[in-house]
């Protein structure tokens, strides 16, 4: 367990950079409520302190007789507030000049620059909120879709910590009998002992690894769903990634440093954020695209989640589409007939040779007819397990699955040892490991270089 004293007080403006009708600079520490009521002045006279603790109070901001600008104030006195520490949040108008001119007036008096997440990690290490619930806070701001957002937010509402604690609660219970038996060694006693443990871990085992399968799907929510659009030249992949942006367009990121031409656009499918890769490349004129050629796309196939291939079925299949078929053998792949529209050529028999029959859909891209089936195929292929009820806590974070492997080997461990009656030191040992690797998820063992480098991908100001 990670105890940090902290007595500093840091500040930062919370709102995203540009022109907007509010920015809030927030404050948070010991010297909140002192920092705000030097520099605020509410308009009926009255001090910050005068008034109850979470009312907005209207005045001014001023740099000694100087306005700076027309605010309403909020403190929130410690613990109940983001931070479990007394916060002060200022809300300014937006814009450049007025929150920066402000944050730069607070922070001349003792306080200091918040880091990137330092807000969130200060709701972590004061117990506001478990590791889990921390990262969730990310998860929702940078959710794409919908139903990304409702698995963060549930993740924030504390689903997943009460399930790993359930499951350290069990750990503990079994931590216990295995103690007794150590030091009652009777045999009888540890009879009991094998029998009921041999049942128990087996539970145990069972449920980490349910909640464990979740993140194959899972992990799609919070990083996309990899797809790379394959084809040759002119068989309709500009046509499909129109018709497939259409309406559902989430959200384009250009990616800073490395070349243009590496463009992500993010599709909504039915919840399932479709992160598109190397879009640009597809959008080229055909002689670029040859110029790429087929050896560069194969290279996004390593990486991908999904391959959407098309193929012109008013044509027959060519040398080129074989080829391309061979490389997507065993690999997640949706194979779309494009051009149902035109009097169909393609032999049908030949490309079920490549690609699973279930996995073959016949579109028009120009005509945008069948595209409704390709994004129930992409729903089906991601929802394969039961996760696609709200209810249930997916694992959406690479950092989770893999303490739920460590955690899933050690109780395999654990089953093997009292499957074959080894001492009970050895049990306790995997059991311990259990509970360490759970630990990992809600943070109660982790470090703090981990710490820094989980709060360093937020914001700065959250
Ligand atoms: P890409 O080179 O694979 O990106 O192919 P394009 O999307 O640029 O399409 C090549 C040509 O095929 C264009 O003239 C499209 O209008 C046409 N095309 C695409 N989809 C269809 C379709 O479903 N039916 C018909 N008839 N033509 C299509």
């Amino acid at each position: 367990m990670i105890n940090l004293f902290i007595d500093d007080t840091i500040a930062a403006i919370a709102t995203a950079p540009g022109e907007g009708g509010i920015g809030i600079i927030r404050i948070s520490g010991p010297k909140s409520l002192e920092v705000a009521e030097e520099i605020f002045f509410s308009m009926s006279g009255k001090k910050i302190s005068e008034y109850p603790a979470r009312t907005l109070i209207f005045g001014n901001i001023k740099d000694g007789d100087k306005k700076i600008d027309e605010v309403l104030v909020a403190y929130m006195k410690g613990p109940n507030s983001y931070t479990a520490e007394d916060v002060i949040e200022i809300n300014c108008h937006g814009g450049f000049i007025s929150v920066k001119r402000i944050l730069e007036l607070v922070l001349s008096k003792d306080v200091r620059l918040a880091e990137a997440g330092e807000f969130t990690k200060r709701a972590f290490l004061n117990g506001r909120i478990d590791l889990s619930q921390a990262e969730a806070v990310i998860d929702v701001i940078n959710a794409k879709t919908d139903k990304a957002h409702e698995v963060a937010e549930n993740q924030l509402d504390g689903s997943l910590s009460n399930r790993i604690r359930e499951f350290r609660e069990k750990v503990t219970e079994l931590l216990a009998q295995v103690e007794v038996a150590i030091d009652y060694p009777e045999e009888d006693i540890e009879f009991i002992a094998y029998t009921t443990l041999e049942e128990k871990t087996r539970e145990l085992n069972k449920d980490i690894k349910k909640l464990y399968e979740t993140s194959e799907s899972g992990k799609i929510f919070r990083e996309g769903l990899k797809t790379v659009i394959v084809g040759k030249p002119n068989v309709g992949k500009s046509s499909l990634l129109n018709s497939i942006l259409g309406e559902n367009r989430a959200i384009v990121t250009d990616i800073p440093g490395t070349t243009r031409d590496v463009i992500e656009e993010f599709v909504n499918i039915k919840g399932i954020p479709l992160k598109i890769v190397d879009t640009a490349g597809i959008r080229e004129t055909d002689d670029v695209v040859e110029k790429i050629g087929v050896e560069k796309s194969m290279a996004s196939f390593d990486t991908a989640d999904l391959i959407i291939m098309v193929v012109d079925s008013s044509s027959e299949l060519s040398e080129e589409d074989r080829e391309i078929l061979e490389k997507v053998q065993g690999k997640e792949t949706i194979l779309l007939l494009n051009k149902t529209d035109l009097p169909q050529v393609i032999d049908e028999e030949e490309v079920k040779k490549y690609v699973n029959e279930e996995n073959i859909i016949k579109i028009s891209a120009l005509h945008n007819e069948g595209i409704e089936d390709v994004h129930d195929r992409i729903e089906a292929m991601v929802y394969k397990g039961d996760i696609k009820s709200s209810s249930n806590v997916i694992i959406t974070n690479s950092r989770h699955k893999d303490a739920l492997y460590r955690a899933m080997k050690s109780a395999e461990d654990a089953m093997r040892a009292i499957e074959d009656r080894m001492p009970l030191d050895f049990v306790e040992v995997d059991l311990k490991n259990i509970w360490d690797y759970l630990g990992y998820i809600n943070g109660d063992t982790v470090s703090e270089d981990l710490l820094d480098n989980i709060f360093h991908n937020f914001c700065i100001g959250k």
